[in-house]
């Protein structure tokens, strides 16, 4: 499935975070290392930021190591709080810039690493595709992201074959669920990244385990279990 990446810290620009690593975003784009679900993720990608406190997006429906002007452009757009994506769609989902992450209600940034059954998820009129990311990301936001970890173990009693990895930011808040998919982290002086899988080497990498909340907010990284939904 998808693979995702956020970052809260001081500025970094986009090349930094998702096209300079060595195992970053764009060579996951063709060769992801720990990838359960897929190959490839060539089915569009997005880069979404802060500035300030609004979210800004680009995505595209093609291959992240085909854009050029992206790939031109990113080295100049720096940010405090990133959430970018590279995509392998669903068999039977669209592919379509609008089903590719990161989605927005204004104030959040959402991505959503895995599938699920449209059929549970309540409240998600809004959504921007058919895509069951997009309705997922329409149905946290109604819900209110602050509630992620409670909303996640709901939805994912209801559809037990889902996978539920969600990453999520707001500018000055980080969170993200493992549910079925890989998690790492690298907690540094000056930020924190929260990818699913290590883009480089770093020894500082430490793994999330499956069924978990992590909650990043002014360098304090927090992580709880997920409980069954009551
Ligand atoms: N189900 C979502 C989609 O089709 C996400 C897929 C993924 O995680 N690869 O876009």
């Amino acid at each position: 499935m998808c693979r995702h990446l956020g970052w809260l810290g001081r500025p970094r620009s986009l090349a930094e975070l998702m096209l300079d690593p060595p195992q970053g975003l764009l060579v996951q784009s063709y060769a992801p290392r720990r990838q359960q679900h897929g190959l490839l993720n060539a089915d569009g990608w997005g880069a979404g930021f802060f500035d300030g406190q609004v979210p800004r997006r680009w995505r595209s429906a093609a291959p992240l190591w085909g854009d050029g002007s992206f790939a031109s452009v990113a080295p100049a757009l720096s940010s405090h709080c990133v959430v970018a994506a590279v995509r392998s769609a669903t068999v039977g989902m669209p592919i379509e810039a609008s089903a590719t992450a990161p989605f927005t209600d204004g104030g959040w940034l959402l991505s959503h690493n895995g599938v699920v059954n449209r059929d549970v998820l309540k409240g998600a009129e809004g959504a921007e595709s058919v895509c069951d990311s997009a309705v997922l990301a329409a149905a946290l936001f109604a819900r209110g992201v602050e509630s992620l970890g409670e909303v996640i173990a709901e939805i994912g009693a209801a559809d037990p074959a889902a996978r539920l990895n969600i990453l999520a930011a707001n500018g000055s808040r980080m969170l993200a669920t493992t549910w079925g998919d890989t998690l790492s982290m690298l907690h540094g002086a000056d930020g924190v990244v929260l990818a699913s899988e290590p883009y480089d080497d770093d020894p500082r990498w430490v793994d999330i385990p499956d069924r978990h909340l992590v909650e990043a907010h002014d360098g304090e990284v927090r992580v709880t279990a997920l409980g069954a939904a009551r």
